[in-house]
């Protein structure tokens, strides 16, 4: 057991790409994860389906929306105004 629990530790100290993420902003307020409350997140961005924009009259919201991926349980929260860095 011992042998199977030291093999899996160093699986995952060899990814050493888990991101430690940043804390952001959405109007003034913390993002904290829906799901596990977590408040680190990876920021990327969305493309838009452009006849759905037209559907709900976004063109406003220049297609694409930002991500942030919570960085402990993947959860993706979706934006149309630009989170900050915290
Ligand atoms: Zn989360």
């Amino acid at each position: 057991m011992g042998r199977f629990f030291r093999a899996v530790k160093k699986g995952f100290e060899s990814m050493g790409e888990s991101p430690a993420g940043d804390r952001f902003l959405v109007s003034g307020k913390a993002v904290s994860c829906a799901h596990c409350a977590h408040d680190h997140f990876v920021e990327g961005r969305a493309l838009l389906n452009t006849a759905g924009l037209s559907f709900f009259n976004l063109d406003w919201a220049n297609r694409s929306a930002a991500t942030l991926t919570c960085t402990s349980c993947g959860r993706i929260e979706w934006f149309l105004a630009d989170p900050e860095e915290a």
